[in-house]
């Protein structure tokens, strides 16, 4: 069995895995990247945040080749939800956080996006090899040492690392080796029947991009444009109703947006794809969990390894991404020496939690479909205390920049796109936030809204062209600090 030595080995190459790899192979570490399937391979989680898009894929130096590979531009959502029966739509321009340029997200076919990230890592200098296993995690008595993998001609091969990087998605095992046990959720206990279709009616412009969820007795629809003529369906189905999803998958989709008028019409013209990728249609349980222990000495856990919710506000990628740009800082600044494993980690591991509990206490209180979307906004408010409106707290909350990560948030960059294109700025948050369109919904007409909008306007301009933006305090007392260039922590001036 042959042996190498690399500073972090990283297991699996979804967006998880080449973000933790790109992002520490950009400080000059040995990065080995670990991937069972050849790429490009399919996945779901295909509607995105704008974090994602403009803070990760920004800061990996991959946002432009994304935003050239042509997938359908993501201004907000639309739901029919709650006891509203008219469909509401937000925009994520409303948030002064995600200004003009940076006030949309992408609704992505995974195969391509993911290719994407995987074959920039490469680029960066990780040493990928597809159709590789993993098959052990190496540990002694102190810590994770490296990992075994069987390759495409099924050799076994031995990897000894400074760290072991978690980043096989959900079904994996390799996340027992960090300790501790995955507790799954009480709560979100859903099961999840998908499939794609041709020819789906899209909604009026600027909306055609925008995931649409729809509420239905038996739980609720996603409907994601990913190009003019594709589109994901997809019902996620209380477990009461699971006798819904039993027998023949595709005949139990098929009932199953009959029961939901809204989506049915949308798709009264179009064909369910029947080869190739798409033409399966896939059923998946279980996928609500967190696990109490994201590292131990010598290995993290990121991604669907660590944790996953639920679908409804697209955290997936983002808390993937995030959690992979978290474990990054940790392992380089523990690589460098600047400080300890044990609190380095301990960062990582309070801001990960931090992130899924915003998503985890919101979403428990958005799938009360007996609340209407002025009661949603307010409960974005109570776990999102950082925005000035309750609004603003809902739209900066399933934009993921919530937590307020420089990453997410960079003044810097923030003014300087500004500066350039701060003439289009009312223009484009004027357009973008009064939709539009007969379901532009009373809340983007009403007075309240037009002066919430104007003051988030006037925001934006003044956090483009010099505000006040701070991103770079502890989140916690006493805790760490990104450093300037966001790929390490540091210790506040503060402390
Ligand atoms: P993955 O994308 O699963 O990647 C893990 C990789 O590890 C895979 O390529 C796999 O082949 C590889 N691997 C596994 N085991 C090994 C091994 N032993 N050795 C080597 N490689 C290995 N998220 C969104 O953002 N938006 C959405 O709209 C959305 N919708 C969803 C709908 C449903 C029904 C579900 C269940 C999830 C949805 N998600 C969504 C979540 C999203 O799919 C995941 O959060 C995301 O894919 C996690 O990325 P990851 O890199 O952690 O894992």
């Amino acid at each position: 069995m042959s042996s190498e030595e690399f500073d972090v080995v990283v297991v699996g190459g979804g967006p998880s895995g080449s973000t933790v790899a790109s992002f520490v192979a950009k400080q000059g570490h040995r990065v080995l990247l670990l991937e069972k399937e050849t790429f490009p391979r399919y996945q779901i989680g295909e509607s995105l945040l704008p974090a994602t898009v403009h803070g990760i894929c920004g800061m990996l130096g991959v946002a432009d080749e994304v935003e050239k590979a042509g997938f359908t531009r993501k201004l907000g959502g639309t739901f029919r939800w709650g006891t509203n029966p008219e469909p509401w739509s937000f925009a994520f321009a409303i948030s002064p956080r995600m200004a003009g340029p940076t006030s949309h997200a992408y609704q992505v076919e995974r195969m391509k996006f993911d290719d994407i990230l995987l074959k920039h890592s490469r680029k960066l200098g990780v040493d990928v090899r597809e159709n590789c296993s993993v098959t052990e995690v190496i540990e002694d008595a102190e810590r994770v040492r490296g990992v075994v993998y069987t390759d495409a001609d099924g050799t076994r091969h031995t990897v000894n690392a400074r760290y072991v990087v978690d980043a096989s998605g959900n079904k994996s095992r390799i996340h027992r080796q960090a300790g501790g046990e995955r507790t799954y959720s009480d709560f979100f206990r859903n099961i999840a029947i998908f499939g794609y279709y041709e020819g789906g009616k899209r909604m009026p412009a600027p909306k055609q991009g925008n995931i649409f969820c729809a509420a239905f007795d038996e739980g609720w629809f996603w409907y994601i444009p990913l190009s003019d003529t594709l589109t994901s369906v997809g019902a996620v189905v209380h477990r009461e109703f699971a006798e819904s999803v039993q027998g023949d998958p595709s005949e139990a989709l098929s009932q199953l947006i009959e029961k939901c008028p809204r989506i049915a019409d949308l798709l009264s013209d179009a064909e369910r794809v029947t080869d190739g990728v798409y033409g399966q249609v896939r059923v998946r349980k279980d996928y609500s969990y967190s696990n109490n222990s994201y590292w131990r000495p010598g290995m993290v856990l990121v991604g669907d390894a660590a944790c996953f919710l639920d679908p409804v506000f697209s955290s997936g990628v983002h808390l993937a991404t995030y959690s992979a740009l978290l474990a990054a800082r940790s392992i380089n600044s523990v690589l460098a020496g600047d400080i300890g494993e044990e609190e380095s980690f301990a960062e990582f591991d309070a801001r990960y939690r931090h992130e899924f509990g915003l998503f985890y206490e919101f979403l428990v209180s958005f799938y009360d479909m007996n609340s209407d979307h002025e009661s949603y906004f307010w409960q974005a408010k109570k776990v999102n205390s950082f925005a000035d409106s309750e609004l603003e707290a809902f739209v900066e909350l399933v934009g993921g920049v919530a937590s307020l990560d420089g990453a997410f948030v960079d003044a810097e960059s923030v003014r300087t796109r500004f500066r350039n294109t701060a003439g289009e700025l009312e223009r484009s948050v004027a357009q973008v936030d009064r939709t539009g369109g007969d379901d532009a919904t009373p809340l983007y007409q009403s007075e309240i809204m037009g002066s919430v909008m104007e003051q988030g306007t006037q925001i934006q301009v003044q956090a483009a062209l010099g505000g006040d933006l701070d991103p770079s305090d502890a989140l916690f007392e006493g805790g760490l600090v990104p450093s300037a260039d966001g790929l390490r922590w540091a210790v506040s001036a503060e402390r």
